[in-house]
């Protein structure tokens, strides 16, 4: 014995109660235990018995590999009612009331080189879990003082790791119902739904983080297809896809390791949310929270068709009033055709915010619609009554400029771009303790319609292209398009 009991004893206490996460926990036993055995390794085991996994405490929560989960399992049957009262040490088990050798045998855990050390975690007199102790050999008996050291140090040490699991999941359960209200506010605001779904896809991503999240969309011609992430290569989900219809309640393999959460709203089936692990099953938990987002997510997807099908008929942008993009296109064609006929001028610019995304993920959403209706205001603000103004995409605008030579054009996207940049982006609708304005650059891309043009789209894409040579060449610019530099981009 290296140091006494007591300063033994006085050591643990003092770091457990200092310790608030696993890895705290872990290494002050760890330490403490280095002083006083030779102590080679301490890992902390926890079992879900709603899942029948072994979870590595130690290691952030990581399951431990299958056959080893196997071996663990049974040797938590095995013992754990062995453990309740008891510590194993080299493979016999003691009793840690009385300090006797009982006359139980277990199975044989092997191990040459060291000493293994089992010490049960105990809640209300069940086993959850427990240490295991590599101890380096050497020939120290087990004594009763021993014994006593060490059942103190189950007590404190389940006490720790109960409080932390508890703290986890008040975390976790906080943040779930501030993603639902996340969702919640998307579904108030958002329609497009390439937009929404990655959006979804993040979210649910995080609270099941263990396995791998697919969002399929379903319509009846096409049947299920991948929204996101960009692939999915297990083929068994496919199959499984081909269980479910709109009468479908929730499906979980027998393995317990996919989750199929089908997204019906209305007896329309609209897709299905996906969970998959190769290693990992589904927790109660997990079950839960994909239930209510797949719930959630159904809301939104309804929603997003619904107004999908209205805007269809609508020539304005509902966030920002300008024209929206089928109306821009209409416009597009109307106009190159009077340009031709009466071989006057037009330009056409498209813009972008540059990293608009950052301010979406920074500032959350509502702010970064904020940003694009005070985007929307700046545009018309600039131009003449006939130019014609689109919000052409999430963060894209266009413009067409009829009568107006490119060096016109031009700068009328520097005035623009100027005006953005020096605009203090009001965003106080999205609540954030003390930040009221945010600013903003953007990029232009400027073309001009010449007669060889066949194709309306032809002059869009030329905007398109010297817009990405914007960004390309460092954002908050202006570039007019020239098909010699640009061809090559
Ligand atoms: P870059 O400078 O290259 O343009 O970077 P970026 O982040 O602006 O580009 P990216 O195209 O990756 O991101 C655009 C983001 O705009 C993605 C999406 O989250 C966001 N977005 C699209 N539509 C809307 C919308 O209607 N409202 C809000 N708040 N965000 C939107
Ligand atoms: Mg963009
Ligand atoms: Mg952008």
């Amino acid at each position: 014995m290296k140091t006494n009991q007591l300063d033994f004893l006085w050591d643990i206490s003092k770091s457990l109660s200092d310790s608030y996460d696993a890895e705290k926990i872990v290494c002050s036993i760890q330490t403490c235990l280095k002083k006083y055995i030779n102590c080679e390794k301490a890992e902390v085991l926890i079992w879900d018995k709603n899942t029948n996994t072994v979870k590595n405490f130690s290691k952030n929560w990581i399951t431990i590999n299958s056959e080893k989960q196997d071996y663990y399992i049974q040797q938590i049957l095995n013992t754990f009612e062995l453990l309740k009262n008891a510590i194993i040490y080299n493979d016999n088990v003691y009793s840690l009331i009385t300090g006797e050798k009982t006359s139980l045998s277990i199975r044989k855990i092997k191990n040459n080189s060291s000493i293994k050390i089992y010490l049960p975690l105990i809640r209300k007199e069940e086993v959850f879990g427990f240490v295991e102790l590599d101890v380096t050999k050497e020939k120290e008996k087990i004594s009763p003082d021993l014994l006593k050291t060490f059942g103190v140090l189950v007590y404190q040490l389940s006490s720790s790791i109960l409080n932390n699991i508890l703290n986890n999941k008040m975390q976790v359960n906080a943040n779930f119902h501030s993603a639902m209200k996340n969702i919640a506010k998307i579904i108030e605001s958002q329609y497009e739904l390439r937009y929404i779904i990655p959006l979804i896809g993040e979210m649910i991503d995080r609270f099941v983080a263990s396995h791998l999240i697919y969002i399929f969309l379903y319509n009846e011609k096409e049947g299920f297809t991948l929204l996101w992430p960009n692939a999915c290569n297990e083929k068994h989900i496919f199959d499984l896809l081909k269980n479910i219809n709109k009468n479908s309640d929730y499906l979980v393999t027998e393995d317990k390791k996919t989750g199929i959460f089908p997204l019906i709203q209305e007896k329309n089936l609209l897709g299905a949310i996906v969970a998959y692990s190769n290693i990992d099953v589904l927790s109660h938990n997990d079950i839960q929270y994909l239930q209510q987002l797949s719930n959630q997510s159904s809301i939104t997807i309804q929603h997003a068709n619904i107004y999908g099908e209205t805007l269809k008929h609508a020539t304005l942008d509902a966030l920002t009033g300008l024209n929206n993009r089928r109306q821009f296109d209409v416009r597009l064609g109307q106009e190159i055709s009077t340009a031709k006929r009466k071989k006057h001028p037009l330009c056409c610019i498209m813009i972008d915010v540059d990293y608009f995304k950052k301010v979406n993920d920074t500032y959350g959403h509502i702010a970064g619609d904020c940003v694009l209706k005070q985007v929307g205001k700046i545009i018309p603000q600039e131009l003449r009554e006939y130019d014609i103004a689109a919000r052409y995409g999430g963060e894209e605008f266009s413009i067409l400029l009829p009568y107006t030579s490119i060096q016109e054009a031009f700068a009328v996207a520097q005035r623009l771009r100027k005006t953005v940049e020096e605009t203090e982006m009001d965003i106080s609708e999205a609540k954030i303790p003390n930040i009221k304005k945010i600013k903003v650059t953007a990029s232009f891309g400027v073309s001009e319609y010449i007669p060889s043009i066949k194709e309306p789209k032809e002059l869009f894409k030329m905007a398109d292209s010297a817009l990405y040579e914007a960004k390309e060449r460092g954002r908050n610019r202006v570039i007019v398009y020239s098909p010699i530099k640009n061809s090559s981009t």
